[in-house]
Formats: C-alpha cells, structure tokens, sequence
C-alpha cells in the first residue's frame, strides 16, 4: 500500500486533502528517513492533550517576557500578540523571583526568555545578565533558551557567558517580508550576520523560518534554508505563518502542500540537521495536513503534535517518543553536562 493509501485510511486524516505527487516524492526518499526517531514535544507554556499523546500540565518550561506585552517593531503578522501568553518579568529582580518560586513549587527545569524588540529588532537583555548568571550558579540544571532576535558578536558573547545554553532567532531570507512585514530597514545580510555571531559562541543555535512570513505567500525560504546551511546550528526550527495574530484580511494561509514542499526542501538542503516543527502554525485540518506531511519528509521533532502523528509514524515505519519541553531543548538525554534531566516534574 502507497504511503497516500494509508495515511489516509488513518481516522483523523480521512477528510483531509493531500497532494499525492508531494506525498509520492517523500516517499520515494522514505529509505533516508526511515530510521530517524521523531520527538513529540509538549512544553507546559501551553494547554495540550491529544487523542495519542497527553499533556504534563506541571509547569516545567514557560516562557518570560522582558517587556512584558510591548514591542517597537509591531510587526505585521504578530502585532507582539505572541508575547501575550508570556508571564511578565519587566524588571530583573521580578524575573528571578518568578524563577526561584517556580523552582521551588513546581520543580521548574527550564525556560524561555524573550521580549518585544526595538526599531532595529534588538531586545535589550543587558540588565537581565546578572539575574541569569545567579540562576545559573544556584541552580545549574536550569536549562535556559532565549530569544535573539538580531545581535552582534558582542552580544552573542555576552549571552553565552551569562550561561544562556540555547539561542533562538528568526532568520529570514527575502529584503521585501524584512521591510514591509517586519517594518525594518535592514538587509538579509544582518540576519546572517548575526546567526554568524551566535554559532561563534558554545550556545546551542536553534534558528528558526517562519514559512508564508510574507503575507502567507512562499518568499525568501530557500534563501533562509541555504543561510542556515552555511552555520553549525544544533538545529533548525520551522513554523507555519498564523494569520490570526495578523491584521485582519492582510495574510492568507499557506497553503498545506506549500508548507509540505518546504519541509522536503529542508531536509534535502539540511540532510543531517535536526529539523523540528515548532509550537506555531495554523490549527485545525490545516495542523493535522502540515504535520503528516512532517513525519513524511523527515522532520524530528513536532512541538504540540496534531491528531493522527502517531499513526502516520507508525504507517510509515518511523519511531517516536514524548518530552515536556521546548522542542528546541533536548530533556531526558544527557546534553554532555553531566546533567541527567527528567521529561517532566510529575
Ligand atoms: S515578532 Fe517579535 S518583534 Fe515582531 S511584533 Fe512580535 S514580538 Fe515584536
């Protein structure tokens, strides 16, 4: 039986539209991907239960802001509504309250900083340093990620001697989104620059492409893909563009075949990187489509996985298992730390 025949036989895949030539050409690459074990990631900065995978529902990984619900830059598609469900931590000695509290009531083993940024899409970190380097030196199994957005050398360095252990930053790859989406002048050149200045430091880089940024349309993806390739990052991250954080009518959803030919074209430029699908992408069909055709091309990782993931791994003969963490974040393994972490504080 086609990979097509019995993805769609799966229950919660049987109304959902498939491009059978996509499909056809990822499994026509299936022996590349085979052995590739696929990671379901649940952080707990998010409510989520499923059918085949459940939820920690402990609070083991949230995410801060710095500025709370503020951003200079207000970009297009975000408007900083992704900064909305971040717990705010505007001054220093907030954030390493709400940390050292969260260790001690819920066994807190890691988190996400980020905040909005300036005109320039920098987010001014420097005061939050200090609060860092305690947190790190009271409680070294901390795992810490942080948002970049762009930096220079000087800042990555600082980043990584405050004992920050990985670095996120959107990369992309088209002047025209970095203008009229981002509201920003500067060139693609200052996004390579700056994963230049990052992969120079011993942090894990996980940079992340946002797929449809430009107004839902493919535009700058391969250009960000070839980037990428250029660095040793640890891994790279994909999300799907979510029009609802967006101005009303000013982006349409890409389309599921769309995204499904990036995450080939990913895996082909990227053979050996760790591709992961991360927590933002459209819901609904339009997820469970997406996702599938992940698990198909060979990512490994899906954060907050769709209905059917597990029987669509299982028809076409991949292994998985679960964490509760930022699917950026490796827990349960040892990172060569020494430090043994467990999937979740339950
Ligand atoms: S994507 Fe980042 S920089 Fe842009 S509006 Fe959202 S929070 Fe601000």
């Amino acid at each position: 039986m086609s990979w097509l025949d019995q993805i769609t036989a799966i229950e919660a895949l049987e109304d959902a539209a498939f491009d059978p030539a996509l499909v056809a050409a990822m499994e026509a690459r299936g022996s590349l991907i085979k052995d590739r074990a696929i990671r379901f990631s649940t952080p707990t900065f998010k409510e989520y239960d499923s059918a085949e995978v459940k939820g920690c529902g402990k609070n083991s990984f949230p995410a801060f802001s710095i500025t709370g619900g503020a951003c200079a830059l207000d970009c297009d598609h975000c408007q900083a509504k992704i900064l909305e469900p971040m717990i705010s931590a505007i001054k220093p000695e907030i954030l390493d309250q709400k940390v050292r509290d969260l260790i001690m009531l819920q066994d807190l083993q890691g988190f996400l900083l980020s905040g909005g940024s300036n005109r320039r899409n920098e987010i001014r970190y420097e005061r939050f340093y200090p609060v860092i380097e305690g947190l790190k030196r009271d409680f070294p199994h901390l795992k810490i990620a942080i948002h970049t957005a762009l930096t220079d050398e000087a800042g990555a360095k600082r980043m990584e001697a405050a004992g920050v252990d990985t670095a996120m930053m959107d990369v992309i790859g088209s002047e025209d989104t970095i203008r009229d989406v981002y509201h920003l002048d500067r060139p693609v050149e200052d996004f390579e620059a700056t994963l230049a200045a990052l992969t120079s430091t011993s942090m894990d880089i996980s940079p992340h492409i946002v797929v449809g940024l430009h107004y839902g349309e493919l535009r700058g993806e391969q250009r960000a893909l070839d980037i990428v390739s250029r660095y040793p990052t640890k891994a790279l991250v994909l999300v799907v563009i979510m029009p609802f954080y967006a101005k009303p009518g000013t982006f349409k959803t890409p389309a599921t075949a769309d995204v499904g030919k990036i995450f080939l074209q990913a895996r082909e430029t990227l053979p050996d990187r760790q591709l992961l699908l991360g927590c933002a992408r459209p819901a609904g069909m339009h997820k469970r489509v997406t996702d599938a055709y992940a698990v198909m091309a060979g990512l490994d990782g899906i954060a907050f996985p769709a209905e059917g993931v597990v029987g669509v791994s299982q028809a076409i003969g991949r292994s998985y298992h679960q964490e509760h963490a930022c699917c950026s974040i490796k827990i349960g393994g040892d990172l060569g730390t020494g430090v043994k972490l467990r999937s979740c504080a339950a």
